[in-house]
């Protein structure tokens, strides 16, 4: 067990975030072993903020599952008596060293090939059925969230805008934090839908959609004809009223098929973990070797 901080030596940055976060790749010298330490820091007034780490604390001493991120230990040095400085959180998790899915698309600019995003999806798949069964909705599943580690297994990180369901829609949707790309309709768009019955949990579904196309593009599949970035409100109302998002005619018909189900604008009618963890795109049988999977995501 890591009993304080004093026993991490800080190598390297592995990440920044939004809110003053960052991720550093950290020595234990005793254990002769490499973690990953994520500090949120904050300032007095950032009660919100503070609230919200609070619960990916929570949910990271929660969680225990092969699909998800081990956070091996929490330490709270949040202060509200100061007024300069509202200290912070760090949490110590296990490193990945192969690091971010959005850092493997980087070196792989023409996409990932089926066999290995089938792979992919199966496990992101597995841990959001283990999340959704702790009520836990993730809200925040893009590339740069899902870690790869040196067997080449992905899994699920960052819980800072996840939600613990109570049963109410509005109460798991109300907040705007988080990047909007990979956002489901409902979300954006809450008036539109129905929502008295969502828990929010369709929206996970729909980002692993976006996920798993992008893999497969190389790219973020909702562009311009010129193949820009969409600006903000553009973007929003692609996501929401444009046609359905147009297929990739080279894909397999059972992958078209699997991202269909997840990118289905009602969230009524769009697959559930459990069709998708039975669908035949992640249920094939591959000649790819593990290995091969290895070196694909590892080593290019
Ligand atoms: P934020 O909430 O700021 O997005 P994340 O937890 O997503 O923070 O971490 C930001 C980035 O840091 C990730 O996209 C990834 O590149 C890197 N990172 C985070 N955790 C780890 C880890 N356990 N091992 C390796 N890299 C990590
Ligand atoms: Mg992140």
């Amino acid at each position: 067990a890591i009993k304080n901080l004093s026993s991490l030596k800080k190598l390297s940055v592995l990440g920044h975030g939004n809110n003053g976060t960052t991720v550093y790749k950290v020595h234990h010298k005793k254990n002769q072993s490499f973690y990953a330490l994520k500090v949120l820091r904050f300032n007095h007034n950032a009660l919100e903020i503070s609230h919200q780490a609070k619960l990916e604390a929570e949910i990271l001493k929660r969680v225990d599952s092969p699909y998800i991120v081990r956070c091996h230990a929490v330490f709270d040095n949040t202060c509200c008596d100061s007024h300069e400085d509202g200290g912070d959180l760090r949490f110590v998790m296990e490193y990945m060293e192969g690091g971010s899915l959005h850092d493997v698309l980087r070196q792989h600019k023409g996409g990932l090939p089926e066999e290995v995003i089938s792979v992919l999806a199966k496990r992101v798949l597995q841990g959001l059925n283990y999340l959704h069964g702790m009520h836990i909705v993730h809200r925040d599943i893009k590339p740069s969230n899902l870690l790869v580690n040196e067997k080449g297994e992905v899994k699920i990180a960052d819980f800072g805008v996840s939600h613990v369901v109570e049963g109410r829609f509005d109460e798991a949707c109300d907040s705007n934090v988080g990047t909007c790309a990979y956002m489901s309709p409902e979300r954006v768009d809450p008036e539109r839908w129905d929502g008295e019955y969502a828990d929010g949990f369709a929206g996970d579904v729909w980002s692993v959609g976006m996920v798993m196309l992008e893999c497969f593009l190389g790219y973020f599949p909702l562009m311009s004809d010129e193949g820009q970035k969409l600006d903000w409100a553009t973007l929003m109302c692609a996501i929401c009223f444009s046609e359905k998002v147009e297929m990739p005619e080279k894909a397999s018909l059972e992958f078209k098929h699997f991202v269909q189900r997840c990118l289905e604008k009602d969230w009524r009618k769009r697959a559930t973990i459990t069709e998708l963890l039975d669908h035949p795109f992640v249920n094939r049988k591959w000649c790819t070797s593990s290995e091969g999977l290895v070196n694909y995501l590892l080593h290019g």
